[in-house]
């Protein structure tokens, strides 16, 4: 049986070939511990300052303040609980709505311990503007947490322009930048974010390992949450995953080199998926901005018409999603959605497409058809059971 097409990239990536090829050579010759002292061990040092210059490059960052962690969940666990054990008399967390639960979980948590967490509501185009984030900043404000782009619309949010917002407060400017780095150009010091997260199976890597970016003055001000060795530097203890690393690294690479044109023929991709589905598949509605937006993202409310069911229905044929792969296990909307709309009957008739690296027109064709074929349906079926 042949697979079916694979439109889920914002849940995963597949892992590139030529990251597979440096992977399966590291685990044959840099089985060492990069902490050793003897020869082995330099090595598989070397392999990691190798990579972690490749992953500093992508960001335009110093390789000193790039860690190396297990993916953005634990990145962004690290920033929130760092810096709340490090926030002295100032009480206040600004984050959004629209966050991935690895950021709004420990929020929560937080917010339990004493913690004032406020929460950006996103404007009508799903965007944490300026001015909103203005609204919420306080001299009490220890850390203003806000994604570069997110995981179910693909917005991409101004996080530069909330930097100056930040500083003049004294708080610590943290973006999840998971979904951002190395589909759309991301330079920490242009953005003058303090504290960045990303993780290598969203750009083509292998799952299980992230990095953090911290600037020497945003580190003092991070506990560390993982005690032991002291490993990268204190930040985040436990023996490194050299084979993971390196294969980050050549992701980091290959995206650096290859963004532009890749990412211009899949935004070129997603917007022949739109053109198809707007003329063949009745009413649509797009969430969120079409112009701040990641290449690869299509999300659409398609009324009268159950996502789950329509999920179902494709399975063999494509494989995509309603809202968040980390949320579908739950049957509740999609809180992105919800903060957008406020509307549980559009969130329950929205999907998420997620184009990528090996997508094909024809494979963009065969789903539209088959999505407009399986809408109508589901359509017709909808309305006679409303009789
Ligand atoms: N943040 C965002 C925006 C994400 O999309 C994801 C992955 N779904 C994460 C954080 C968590 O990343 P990881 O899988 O590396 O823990």
């Amino acid at each position: 049986m042949s697979s079916p097409i694979y439109l889920d990239h914002h849940a995963t990536t597949p892992v590139d070939p030529r990251v597979i090829d440096a992977i399966v050579a590291a685990l044959h010759e840099n089985f060492g511990n990069a902490a050793s002292h003897h020869e082995i061990g330099a090595r598989a040092y070397a392999a990691v300052q190798t990579a972690r210059s490749s992953v500093a490059a992508l960001i335009a960052a110093d390789p000193e303040d790039v860690f190396f962690t297990s993916g953005a969940t634990e990145a962004n666990n690290l920033v929130l609980w760092g810096a709340a054990a490090r926030r002295g008399e100032r009480r206040v967390l600004i984050t959004s709505e629209i966050e991935h639960p690895s950021v709004l979980e420990p929020a929560a948590a937080l917010a339990a311990d004493g913690v004032v967490v406020r929460r950006v509501l996103p404007d009508t185009a799903g965007m944490i503007t300026v001015d909103r984030v203005d609204e919420l900043v306080r001299d009490d404000t220890f850390l203003v947490s806000v994604m570069l782009a997110n995981n179910e619309i693909g917005t991409i949010n101004p996080v530069g322009d909330y930097a100056q917002l930040a500083h003049e407060r004294g708080a610590l400017l943290h973006s999840d930048a998971t979904q951002a780095v190395g589909h759309v150009p991301v330079d920490v010091a242009m953005i003058d974010v303090d504290v960045l997260s990303f993780s290598a199976h969203k750009l083509y890597g292998p799952k299980g390992i992230g990095a953090i970016y911290a600037h020497r003055k945003a580190r003092q001000r991070l506990a560390p949450r993982m005690l032991g060795g002291g490993h990268e530097r204190g930040l985040r203890s436990g023996t490194l995953n050299v084979p993971a690393i390196v294969g980050f690294g050549i992701a980091a690479d290959i995206a650096r080199r290859e963004m532009g044109e890749t990412e211009r023929r899949i935004a070129a991709l997603r917007d022949l998926l739109l053109e198809l589905l707007l003329a063949t598949a009745g009413e649509i509605v797009v969430n969120g901005s079409l112009e701040h937006r990641l290449p690869g993202n299509l999300n659409v409310a398609l009324p009268g018409v159950d996502a789950e069911a329509l999920v179902v229905r494709l399975k063999d044929i494509v494989s995509f999603s309603t809202g968040a792969a980390c949320s579908s296990a739950k049957v509740e909307p999609s809180h992105v959605l919800m903060a957008l709309a406020g509307d549980d009957e559009h969130a329950y008739s929205s999907v998420r497409f997620g184009v990528g690296r090996s997508n094909t027109e024809e494979q963009i064709r065969a789903v539209a058809d088959a999505v407009a074929v399986e809408v109508r349906l589901l359509r017709q079926m909808s309305s006679r059971r409303r009789r």
